[in-house]
C-alpha cells in the first residue's frame, strides 16, 4: 500500500456554510486540487476503482470536472473531452437544460467531441442531485457514445445522485460520501 492511499480527502475539503446562499453548505474541492498528493491519490483510487471498465476517453464536466477529468485521463491514458456551460464551446453542438442543487443551467457538447461506440468516463469533483450527471450522459449518448461510469470526489449522499444514476445501470464510484 502506498503512502498516498493512506490519504483521507475529509481533512482536506473545505466547508463553507451558506455559500453561494443560504441553506447550502458548499463543500470546496480547491484544496484537494493544490495537493499533488491528492490529485495522485484520486487517479489511483479511481484507476483502481474503475480498473475492469474499458475506459476510452474521460469527459469532465466545467469547471472543477476538468481537474478531475485530466488526473484521470493521463493515468488511463486517454484524453478529455469537455462538457461546457452554455456558449462557450464553438462549433456545431448539443445542448442539454438541467437542474442544480442551487439554480437550473444548460450543458453543452461537441457533436464531434466522442467517436461512434467510444467508452466514456464521466468525472465531476462534486454530485449532488445528479442533475448534472444525468444531463453529461445524455450528451455523450446521444453524439453516439457510451457512457463506462461516473467518477465524483464528494458525494452528497441525502440527495441519492448517485443512486438516480445507478438506477439508469451507471457504475458510480465516490471516494467522500456525506450524509
Ligand atoms: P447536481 O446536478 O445537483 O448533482 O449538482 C452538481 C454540480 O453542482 C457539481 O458540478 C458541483 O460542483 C455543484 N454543487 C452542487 N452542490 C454543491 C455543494 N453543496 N458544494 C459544492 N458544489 C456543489
Amino acid at each position: 500500500m502506498g503512502a498516498t492511499r493512506q490519504l483521507d480527502l475529509r481533512d482536506i475539503i473545505g466547508n463553507y456554510p451558506d455559500f453561494p446562499k443560504d441553506g447550502i453548505l458548499f463543500r470546496d474541492v480547491n484544496p484537494v486540487f493544490r495537493s499533488n498528493d491528492a490529485l495522485k491519490f484520486i487517479a489511483d483510487e479511481f484507476h483502481r476503482r474503475f480498473g475492469k471498465v474499458k475506459v476510452d476517453a474521460v469527459a469532465g464536466i466545467e469547471s472543477r470536472g476538468f481537474v478531475v477529468a485530466t488526473a484521470l485521463a493521463l493515468k488511463f491514458g486517454t484524453g478529455v473531452i469537455m462538457i461546457r456551460k452554455a456558449g462557450k464551446l464553438p462549433g456545431k453542438t448539443l445542448k442539454k437544460s438541467y437542474d442544480i442543487e442551487y439554480g437550473s443551467a444548460v450543458m453543452e457538447l461537441q457533436h464531434d467531441a466522442v467517436k461512434e461506440g467510444q467508452n466514456v468516463l464521466v468525472a465531476d469533483d462534486l454530485i449532488a442531485t445528479g442533475g448534472t450527471a444525468v444531463a453529461a450522459s445524455q450528451l455523450i449518448q446521444q453524439v453516439g457514445g457510451k457512457v463506462s461510469g461516473f467518477a465524483f470526489v464528494i458525494e452528497l449522499g441525502d440527495l441519492n445522485g448517485s443512486g438516480r444514476l445507478r438506477k439508469m445501470g451507471h457504475k458510480v464510484e465516490s471516494l467522500v460520501v456525506y450524509n
